[in-house]
């Protein structure tokens, strides 16, 4: 973290009284720091004559905890318990009582907090290890400033590590950067955080250490000329547009940040090209923003490099823009920009909340800790501490989500994961019989999305005839996915044919295709070859248990389906149909109509036919007559009276304009919607109406209804949307 305030940097001496509360009253002006020098007197008494592994006066250690604990702005009483934190631990006659007497019951529980927590040794057998973590959990469900005071200790004793043996220096180090450099991390305190990082990665790998060390000194001079050039010409941009009471600072990246970036890159040091960042803090929110234009009028931002962290802080807690740019001649770097207050919870993370105690609303630390505040809704007695080793691997160092059953057992599960894949993971018979769950005790759809903390409660029912298919395009997990398969699988033979000719029929329902159509044996059989069937039967089997998809069935079939279409495109759309129309006909709407003049017709909205569509036309009880595709869904069905069936054609004269409705389906794109109804216009293509909606795979289904003239130029339509890149895949709708 920053020496900015300390003069003298020697980790084993003992920071004086009054530096100590010079630095707290820094941030705490008004309140009273008695207790400080008082917990300064005792320490001083308790630890005297003892030594530390250097050989230097024990109270060097806890005067500088809490010295560190003034600089992330903690208040007196926390740091008043760094100076106590480990006299009940290693000195003879104190106890908990003792320091509830002499201080305050509160400094008494903090103090007693870091005690047990000094007792947590990650490095013990994998049992102990994760109980441990388990009861650091606890302690800082109980009090959050134990961990920081945790924090700070865990920092000085890494500034003073070489005094210890060279495996145990190698064993705290990987300790830190696994779980103190993380949790700093998480907690927002970044001081911390980046000064464990580095003194972690010097005792870690001290060769790339030095390398890396030996490189920055080389180029220092170079990166500070830089940093002041970058200031000068920002500084002038923003005085001339105004700005005032702002800073900007410039800062090379620190060591850590750089290996991770080499290593993760797999480059060297000379191809890391952001080594230096800009920060300006300004006084009000509206100022970033104008910040931002500025600097991007200065420099060109790298694209996919800006992030507004301030509309959606990291962790509830880091709130800052962020921009890439480059420079003239080619120099990258970070502007980061943010208000004098997020630069304050962006340094010292929740340590930052006790400079404000009293002026807040008693619920914002809540708010800000709200995935803290879930662990600690966990009860400790029934965890299972392998899954609770798990759950921290994967949700506090990664971005996996754990979750609790009623009982208490934690469960991790990869990002995006249901109550289904929950199910399965607790058992497979779990998985099977679910009918139902709920999140935070409430109902939600399965297809719901678990987030760290929820408590979930499968409901299952003996009577649940098992997984559904649509399960496999829910699950995220493996295990489910396999464990659904399986069912559905074993499932007989009747079942999953039934299951399949539902799901296949549903499926062309929702995709308004037509089974005729597409079933035809000709296109059968192109697909039993592709997929190896031995028949329908056997088509509906596989489709039944999840071997092959409704959706993939159909789109095959489709294809062929098009492509036999397109063939024989030319000889229906010209024309045998025109010709026989009965003499009795009359006009209207732009159809002819065979039969009594008077007949009201309209166009059916399963299908909206337009001009260079086959059409025919269906007397409605209303006496009026409506206009369908000849190859709608509506007219191809059991129910339709052939009796009422009339001959109808297009005519030249009447209406001119038609609706249409056609499908697409484009990645979703912040835009497309705006991007589709400006090509509209452009084509001059009337757009009537239309709707959205993403799909679970990530993917919008956009639904359009056209004012259109006739097949050709809803074709031309198709053909622009298909040239996007951002669309997959364009259809008319009702065919
Ligand atoms: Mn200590």
């Amino acid at each position: 973290m920053s020496q900015e305030h300390t003069s003298d940097t020697n980790p084993n001496r003992i920071v004086p009284l009054e530096e100590i509360i010079s630095h707290a009253t820094r941030y705490h002006p008004r309140d009273d720091m008695e207790i400080i020098s008082r917990a300064y007197s005792y320490a001083q008494q308790a630890h005297a004559g003892q030594v530390r592994m250097s050989g230097e006066p024990y109270f060097s250690h806890p005067t500088n905890v809490a010295l560190i604990l003034a600089d992330i702005m903690m208040d007196p009483a926390t740091i008043a318990a760094g100076l106590l934190h480990d006299t009940v631990e290693d000195v003879e006659g104190v106890t908990g009582e003792t320091i509830e007497k002499l201080f305050t019951p509160e400094i008494s529980q903090m103090v007693d907090g870091v005690t047990k927590l000094s007792h947590v040794d990650f490095f013990s057998k994998h049992q102990q290890k994760t109980e441990s973590i388990r009861k650091m959990f606890m302690a800082m469900a109980k009090e959050i400033r134990v961990v920081l005071i945790k924090l700070a200790d865990r920092l000085h004793n890494m500034r003073t590590l070489d005094t210890q043996k060279p495996q145990r220096r190698q064993d705290i180090a990987q300790e830190t950067l696994d779980i103190y450099a993380p949790l700093a991390h998480r907690l927002g305190v970044y001081a911390i955080k980046s000064e464990l990082e580095d003194l972690c990665l010097k005792y870690l790998d001290p060769a790339e250490y030095l390398l890396i060390k030996q490189k920055a000194d080389e180029n220092a001079q170079a990166q500070q000329t830089l940093i002041s050039d970058i200031k000068t010409d920002l500084k002038a941009s923003l005085d001339a547009e105004g700005l005032s009471g702002y800073e900007i600072s410039g800062r090379i990246k620190h060591a850590y940040s750089i290996y991770r970036k080499m290593k993760a890159q797999k480059k060297t040091y000379e191809q890391i090209l952001d080594l230096v960042a800009v920060r300006v803090v300004v006084k009000q929110l509206s100022d970033c923003y104008s910040v931002l234009g500025i600097v991007h009028s200065i420099w060109k931002p790298m694209p996919d490099r800006i992030k507004d962290y301030i509309h959606s802080p990291k962790y509830g807690i880091y709130q800052s823009l962020h921009t890439t740019v480059i420079d003239k001649s080619g120099q990258i770097f970070e502007v980061q920009i943010r208000t004098f207050e997020m630069h304050e919870n962006a340094e010292y993370g929740i340590a930052a909340h006790w400079r404000y105690k009293e002026g807040r609303a008693a619920d914002e630390l809540d708010d800000k800790l709200s995935w803290l505040r879930r662990i600690i809704d966990w009860s400790s007695e029934t965890g299972d501490a392998d899954e609770f080793s798990t759950f921290l691997r994967t949700d506090l160092f990664q971005d996996d989500v754990y979750v609790f059953t009623p009982a208490g057992d934690i469960f991790s599960l990869p990002k995006g994961a249901t109550p289904i894949d929950f199910a399965y993971r607790i058992h497979t018979a779990v998985g099977n019989r679910c009918v139902g769950a709920r999140v935070d005790r409430k109902m939600v759809p399965l297809s719901t999305k678990l987030e760290s903390g929820n408590l979930v409660e499968i409901i299952t029912s003996a009577a649940s005839k098992g997984p559904s298919l649509d399960w496999l395009n829910i699950v995220v997990t493996g295990e489910a996915k396999a464990k659904i398969r399986s069912f559905l699988k074993n499932a007989s033979k009747d079942e999953n044919l039934a299951r399949g000719r539902d799901m296949i029929e549903r499926e062309l329902k929702r995709m308004g295709l037509n089974y005729v159509d597409l079933f035809k044996t000709e296109f059968l059989e192109t697909l039993y070859r592709r997929y190896s069937l031995s028949g329908l039967d056997d088509l509906y089997v596989t489709v039944g248990f999840g071997g092959l998809s409704a959706p993939q069935i159909i789109n095959r079939l489709n294809d062929e389906y098009r492509k036999s279409v397109k063939q024989e495109a030319k000889p229906i759309d010209t024309l045998p149909e025109k010709a026989p129309v009965k003499s009795r006909t009359h006009t209207t709407q732009g159809v002819e109509v065979e039969g009594d003049a008077g007949m009201l017709v309209r166009f059916a909205r399963c299908c909206n036919p337009l001009p260079g569509d086959k059409i025919v036309g269906y007397v409605t009880n209303g006496r009026g007559v409506s206009i369908h595709r000849a190859d709608c869904v509506n007219m191809l069905d059991g129910t339709v009276e052939p009796g009422r069936m009339v001959k109808v054609n297009w005519s030249d004269e009447g209406k001119s304009s038609y609706e249409a409705e056609i499908q697409v389906r484009g990645y979703d794109k912040v835009g497309l919607l705006g991007d589709l109804s400006n090509l509209f216009a452009n084509l001059e293509v009337p757009l009537l109406a239309v709707s959205a909606r993403s799909l679970k795979n990530g993917t919008t289904q956009i639904n359009l209804t056209l004012e259109i003239k006739d097949t050709g130029q809803l074709d031309k339509v198709i053909r622009q949307l298909q040239k996007r890149s951002d669309i997959i895949e364009v259809f008319r709708t009702g065919m």
